[in-house]
């Protein structure tokens, strides 16, 4: 399958953001010069993005430090409380902010980095599982789909919706195959939604792209689905106080959950490891927000439009 050119330039930028650890906080250059200051600081700008910054350890327009708001994001995506991040924001960070203020880096840093990890291809089995589960906001109940790669127990795609439609199951689906290698086999109950929905995103008529669906009657007997369902709803837990699920929250969990966390069943590797995405990591959120910031500069300042 041809790729178009802007997307291959973006992957390739993908690549490039973590070995820049040049001075420049927007892109990662070492291509630097002092330029003045401001208020008795000494302000520096990129001669590559143009940029201007001060060197303080905080993230590009920011006010905390880089670290407070990666141990904020870790925390929360450990499954704790805002309040218990603010907690910890206090006595890890010695940073005293609102849980507005958590919020908002939630709120900002998550979507960054989901775009950026979207960038890198997984290496999948190809035998995916399907299914919903029913989380709550405040009290309305809504369904969250789920795709995990069995070989790999990478998450492929989520959906949160009110209803089980057959519009809700192809916009699933659609999430699902995007950018993903096409699986050979997915297994899901037998909710007539799933035949029509896959049909729908997956058919070929070309013989080696025939996507196989297996419906069986308890598809959440499945231990991989079982277990994902488990973590889920443990994280989940402290998004009950959220207004809806129109937020960026259970993607930040998938995240956590691809990229960050070793898995028993898995000799302690991440999905995405298995899934040979190897990124460098040494500092968890910390390293993909960081990766992120510098992904989206370069592709501004390859792509000014
Ligand atoms: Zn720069």
């Amino acid at each position: 399958m041809s790729k178009r050119p802007r997307v291959v330039c973006i992957d390739e930028l993908a690549n490039k953001s973590f070995d820049r650890r040049g001075l420049c906080k927007w892109c990662g250059s070492d291509e630097v010069v002092k330029n003045g200051k401001n208020k008795g600081r000494q302000l520096f700008k990129c001669k590559e993005c143009g940029h201007q910054f001060f060197n303080n350890g905080k993230l590009p327009r920011a006010r905390k430090s880089k670290e407070a708001v990666a141990l904020a994001l870790d925390a929360y995506y450990e499954g704790q409380s805002l309040r218990k991040v603010q907690r910890l924001l206090r006595k890890f960070a010695k940073v005293d902010v609102g849980h507005d203020v958590i919020w908002d880096w939630i709120q900002k840093y998550t979507p960054l980095v989901r775009d950026y990890l979207s960038t890198f291809r997984p290496a999948l089995s190809g035998a995916w599982y399907a299914d919903e589960t029913i989380l709550k906001f405040r009290g309305r109940q809504h369904y969250h789909w789920d795709c995990i790669d069995e070989g790999t127990r990478f998450v492929v795609g989520n959906h949160i919706s009110e209803g089980r439609s057959m519009d809700e199951g192809k916009a699933f689906f659609r999430i699902c195959a995007s950018n993903k290698p096409r699986p050979h086999t997915i297994t899901t109950d037998g909710m007539p939604t799933y035949h029509r929905a896959i049909n729908k995103q997956f058919y070929s008529r070309i013989p080696h792209r025939k996507v196989n669906h297996i419906s069986i009657e308890h598809v959440k007997e499945n231990i991989l689905i079982e277990r994902w369902h488990g973590t889920l709803k443990d994280r989940t837990r402290v998004m009950r106080g959220l207004k809806s699920p129109d937020s960026q929250i259970p993607n930040g969990f998938v995240i956590h959950y691809n990229f960050l966390r070793g898995h028993q069943s898995l000799k302690g590797k991440t999905p995405a490891e298995v899934a040979q995405i190897d990124l460098p990591f040494e500092d968890g959120w910390s390293d993909l927000i960081d990766w992120s910031g510098k992904w989206r500069t370069l592709c501004q300042t390859e792509n000014p439009n």
